[in-house]
């Protein structure tokens, strides 16, 4: 289905970014991919999937590495037809606690990142198809985007932000062919997410999986984590004929968190 496109994921070297460059592998798009730690793994991933597959490294918290990332992009597919802006941090602590460089790093992170790698895909998006346009912009929010929780003040400020700058992306192109919309999981057991089980197997004195049920049970009624490649078929779905007119939505995949 997406056999010629291009599509770039931000922090795609683990967890959800990559559950969700595999699934665009497999529709056959070409791959950008970004991220820290381990490339080759990843890289080699994708690649099996029969697609040609780059790497860039940009950090993003920096504008500049971003800017940099979109021309090596251009350069090496000609266009981004799919943008997945994913990469993203979580610090846990009180407001009156928390380290003004972690809520720095991630408003930079997890929103201004999202700003900045989308204002520099829509000029080609917009031009793409004869000047009808096509582009798919899909922003990996959280219901943090959509509720709240303790001790996680810079992360659902940045992720309410994000589903604002969806609205926004999505209405601003809303007469072209280029879409934009948010995925909102619940819990998805990602190295971001064993890091706050670890802290509470180690606050309250209980094993991993004694963690993890105490964890789900708290807040997604199912009990079950959503998996990255159930939110990369959300993300393929996004991309297909039938989401053309889906625009601007926060589409959650929670286990029934926001229902609540
Ligand atoms: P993860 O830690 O597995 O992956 C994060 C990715 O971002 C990695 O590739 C990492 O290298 C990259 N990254 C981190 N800082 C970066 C930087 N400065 N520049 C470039 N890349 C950077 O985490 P994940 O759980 O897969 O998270 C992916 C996205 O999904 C995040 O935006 C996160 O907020 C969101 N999310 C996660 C969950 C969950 O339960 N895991 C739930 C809702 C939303």
């Amino acid at each position: 289905m997406l056999k010629g496109k291009n599509a770039l994921v931000t922090g795609s070297t683990s967890g959800i970014g990559l559950g969700i460059a595999k699934a665009l592998a497999r529709q056959g798009a070409n791959i950008v991919l970004n991220g820290f730690g381990d490339v080759d793994a990843p890289s080699a991933e994708v690649a099996s999937l029969g697609v040609q597959v780059a790497y860039h490294g940009a950090d993003m918290s920096k504008p500049s590495d971003i800017e940099d990332m979109m021309k090596f992009a251009a350069q090496r597919f000609g266009r981004i037809d799919i943008l997945v802006n994913n990469a993203g941090i979580q610090h846990v602590a009180r407001i009156e606690n928390f380290p003004v460089e972690r809520w720095d790093a991630i408003i930079a992170i997890n929103l201004s990142s999202v700003f900045h790698a989308t204002r520099l895909a829509l000029p080609a998006m917009r031009a793409a198809n004869d000047g009808k346009g096509w582009g798919r912009i899909i922003n990996v929010a959280s219901v943090h985007g959509l509720v709240a929780s303790a001790e996680k003040s810079a992360y659902v400020t940045a992720k309410h932000g994000v589903v604002g700058l969806t609205k926004v992306t999505a209405l601003e192109n809303a007469t072209s062919g280029v879409t934009c919309n948010a995925i909102c999981p619940g819990w998805v057991l990602t190295p971001l997410v064993q890091k706050q089980i670890d802290a509470k197997a180690l606050a309250l004195g209980v094993d991993n999986d004694a963690a993890i049920k105490l964890l789900l049970a708290e807040k997604e009624p199912s009990l079950q984590f959503t998996t990255p490649e159930e939110l990369g078929d959300l993300a393929v779905f996004f991309c297909s004929p039938a989401g053309n007119n889906v625009r601007g939505v926060a589409w959650n995949m929670d286990g029934g968190w926001t229902a609540q």
